[in-house]
């Protein structure tokens, strides 16, 4: 489940200090230590997964939980109703930097159009 070399990892067991907001069975949240927006969080599955591409149909169910929390936390953060952007950059070219899958949720402000 955990890689011993992965920071979120090391987040998700707690083995490294960070704002975490919300925890359950299978997933965890936490405030990204450098915001790019008034809300910043990022949501991951405590599953070490490396990216989209390891998404097959057997975490359909976690994938579809993890949206739920999604769906929580921006009420909770008062952005459901504004709106907000859940971004999962993927790869090199995708501009990913931490080698375990997460979902960057960013609200609080108009974010820019443009995407890419
Ligand atoms: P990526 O570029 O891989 O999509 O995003 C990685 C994100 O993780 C970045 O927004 C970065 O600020 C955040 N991040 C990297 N290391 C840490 C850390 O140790 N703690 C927290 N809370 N966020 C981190
Ligand atoms: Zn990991």
């Amino acid at each position: 489940m955990y890689n011993d070399d992965c920071i979120f990892c090391k987040i998700a067991q707690r083995k490294i200090p960070s704002d975490i907001i919300y925890e359950d069975d299978q997933v965890v949240a936490f405030k990204d230590i450098q915001p790019l927006a008034p809300v910043h969080l990022l949501v991951i599955p405590k599953n070490h997964l490396s990216s989209v591409n390891e998404v097959t149909s057997e975490y359909e169910g976690l994938i579809g939980h993890l949206f739920g929390v999604i769906r929580r936390l921006a009420q909770e953060f008062g952005v459901a109703e504004t709106g907000y952007r859940v971004v999962t950059n993927t790869g090199a070219d995708g501009g990913q930097v931490v080698g375990h899958i997460h979902f960057h949720l960013l609200g609080g402000q108009a974010l820019e159009a443009k995407i890419g």
